[in-house]
């Protein structure tokens, strides 16, 4: 296991490649989306209070744009709940979403290269990428709906 100033020094690294300058706050919210994946802004928010108490919502939402525009973090739109970000990029992987509890799961690319799909017409675009988000329910909501049918 790395210990954490590594993994600090780590993330100031990722920071810097991705052409933004390093910051405590850049590397707490770096931080704070490889430990939760899929995070909406106030969870973010809510997660690097816990080492920097006084950042601002203002701040931590500015630096989520940044890192989205960097490279550095995806933003996943499912429909019906707030935009949540990742530090998991550039690997076009796709989003298994629950609309019961709004749980949600990676899902790598079936076929392994962006993209995996082929538009039935692609009106002359050069395809890059595919997003998808399969919507269904999850096993834990599944489980509950049936022993509460009981
Ligand atoms: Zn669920
Ligand atoms: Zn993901």
């Amino acid at each position: 296991m790395r210990k954490a100033a590594d993994t600090a020094q780590t993330l100031a690294g990722d920071i810097r490649a991705a052409g933004l300058k390093s910051t405590s706050q850049r590397v707490a919210v770096l931080a704070a989306l490889q430990q939760a994946p899929h995070s909406s802004a106030d969870a973010v928010l809510v997660s690097v209070r816990s080492t920097l108490p006084n950042i601002s919502a203002q701040a931590v939402y500015g630096i989520l744009s940044a890192f989205t525009e960097a490279g550095l973090a995806r933003r996943v739109e499912p429909a019906g709940s707030p935009a949540l970000y990742e530090a998991r990029v550039g690997d076009n992987h796709h989003h298994l979403v629950c609309i019961r509890c709004g749980a949600i799961k990676d899902v790598d690319c079936v076929i392994g290269q962006a993209p995996c799909l082929t538009p039935d017409d692609d009106s002359g675009f050069t395809v890059l990428a595919a997003e998808v988000t399969f919507s269904g329910i999850c096993s834990t909501c599944a489980q509950q709906a049936e022993t509460s049918a009981r």
